[in-house]
């Protein structure tokens, strides 16, 4: 293993005074990266070589961002065994995921690719005769995204990818829990042969987080912010984005409701439910959090699932037998799984299968019973331990799934599809799907969530408009009369 280098104007650099930190294996605590933690002049460095490459990036034709990005697509898929490596040793996540991670980043990378000729704007009626007016458009300067580890290649594509597009340049903040996945993303992009400046890249140790991100927030080149992460952190990144007045995409946490109606296909909601909670091992913002199932085909329902979820395969990703449920981050998701286990299990909820871990290799976990005394049917768990809620009717459902901080994804299952249809209609959440899993991503969609899991879109157009900065200009094209 070598150290990680940062990317700051087209060069691999240290970080100030050669400061370093390590990420270990979640398993068994191996040294997996070591990689440069910034200052927060580094931080600046970042930003002001990106700036200065704004001046050309932000003039060049939709055609020639469209081929450099085309060829990011390709390198990045080229290095899909790497990616795969770094991802089991830095995050523990199976091969599986790793390589869907891979595939769908070089999706974005594509439809980014399409985007740069969609970056445009109107003509709008103007009362001023011989008056042109146009809404345009326009790059807005440097981005900084900040993307975690739980679906690093995605998620750290899609905080640059169609910036990029736009006519911006980047900085990406990597995650501490996965910096040489987020460093593989960067190498695809100069592989492709992205001009200095246009991305740079920097990572920093975990306690630097805060110090790191607001030098750049302040920084006045930087005109937007893309954060993917926990509600917590995010609310802490836009307080600095109020601070300094720069507009900001929050993409933060869920708990993803599954309601599955008294009609419903059994086997597909076992299909769908089985997908949604366990990819890899819940850690995923749209996981399945909360299965909201009619009494009247809760006991069918729940003899299918639990079989199903018994049978998925656990262990290492790093050895060769594929697993679906690979090791979770860390420690701490097994200790707040664990107290969210004890919490439901002391006020009456049935444990179906799996239970409390003791290593970061996580069984899957069903708790039957769950009512809103207990801290699961409220919380994220981020991990292989999910809440069945019992429900009487459409009406409860309903209200069961809305009974919650978080908004970002959610599914109906019903064999009646108008009424499904309404049903997901009601659901107060970003992104809704009849008879399909809560976890779906595709890059021409828009995604994003409601209340407690953020503000703003990524994803097709709606990244365009996040991105860009709309400006209004005239071109008076007669003599102007004015009052005086
Ligand atoms: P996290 O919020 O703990 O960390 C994310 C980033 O925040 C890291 O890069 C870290 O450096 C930075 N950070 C931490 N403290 C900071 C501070 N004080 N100031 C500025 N930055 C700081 O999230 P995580 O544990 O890495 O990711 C898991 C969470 O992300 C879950 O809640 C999950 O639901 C959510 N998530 C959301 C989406 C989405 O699209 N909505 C996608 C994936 C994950």
């Amino acid at each position: 293993m070598s150290d990680l280098s940062m990317l700051i104007n087209g060069l691999k650099v240290t970080a100030e005074n050669h400061a370093m930190f390590e990420r270990r294996n979640p398993l068994d605590g191996s040294v997996a990266t070591r990689a440069p933690a910034a200052s927060a002049a580094d931080a600046v460095l970042a930003v002001e070589a990106a700036a200065e490459a704004f001046k050309s990036w932000s003039q060049t034709g939709p055609s020639e961002r469209r081929a450099l990005l085309l060829k990011a697509a390709d390198a990045l898929e080229a290095k899909t065994p790497d990616f795969i490596a770094a991802m089991a040793a830095e995050t523990g996540a199976s091969a599986m995921w790793a390589g869907f991670n891979v595939h769908l980043a070089a999706g974005m990378i594509r439809e980014a690719a399409g985007l740069t000729t969609q970056v445009a704007g109107e003509v709008i009626p103007s009362d001023v005769p011989g008056s042109l007016a146009m809404a345009v458009r326009q790059p807005a300067g440097v981005v900084l995204g900040i993307a975690p580890w739980n679906a690093p290649v995605i998620l750290g594509v899609r905080a640059i990818a169609t910036p990029l597009a736009c006519g911006n340049t980047v900085v990406m903040k990597g995650s501490e829990n996965s910096p040489h996945t987020h460093q593989l993303i960067i190498e695809s992009f100069q592989d492709a042969g992205f001009p200095a400046g246009v991305v740079n890249y920097i990572t920093n140790a975990p306690a630097d987080a805060g110090t790191v991100v607001e030098a750049m927030v302040a920084h006045p080149a930087v005109r937007r912010v893309n954060f993917t992460g926990s509600t917590r952190v995010g609310k802490i990144i836009a307080l600095t984005c109020a601070k300094y007045l720069k507009p900001v995409v929050l993409e933060l946490g869920g708990k993803a409701p599954m309601v599955i109606l008294d009609d419903a296909n059994i086997d597909d909601a076992v299909n769908g439910a089985a997908f949604g909670c366990f990819a890899n091992s819940g850690q995923i913002c749209m996981s399945t959090e909360r299965i909201i199932v009619d009494q009247k085909i809760a006991d069918a329902f729940v003899k299918k699932f639990v079989a199903k979820a018994t049978a998925l395969p656990l262990g290492d990703p790093r050895k060769p037998d594929p697993v679906v449920l690979g090791s979770v981050i860390g420690m701490s998701t097994v200790e707040h799984c664990n107290a969210l286990i004890d919490d439901a299990l002391a006020q009456g909820a049935k444990l179906l299968c799996g239970g409390k871990a003791t290593s970061t290799l996580m069984p899957a976990t069903l708790l039957d019973h769950v009512t809103p005394a207990m801290k699961i049917y409220h919380e994220e768990t981020f991990g292989p331990v999910k809440a069945i809620v019992r429900v009487n009717g459409v009406e409860e459902a309903v209200a069961c799934a809305n009974d919650n901080e978080y908004g970002l994804s959610a599914a109906v299952f019903g064999g009646d599809i108008a009424r499904a249809f309404n049903v997901a209609r009601r659901i107060d959440s970003g992104i809704c799907h009849v008879n399909g899993p809560t976890v779906h991503d595709e890059a021409q969609m828009p995604f994003g969530g409601v209340k407690g899991s953020g503000i703003g879109r990524f994803g097709g157009r709606a990244g365009v408009h996040e991105f860009t900065e709309l400006r209004w200009i005239t071109l008076q094209t007669t003599p102007r009369h004015y009052p005086f």
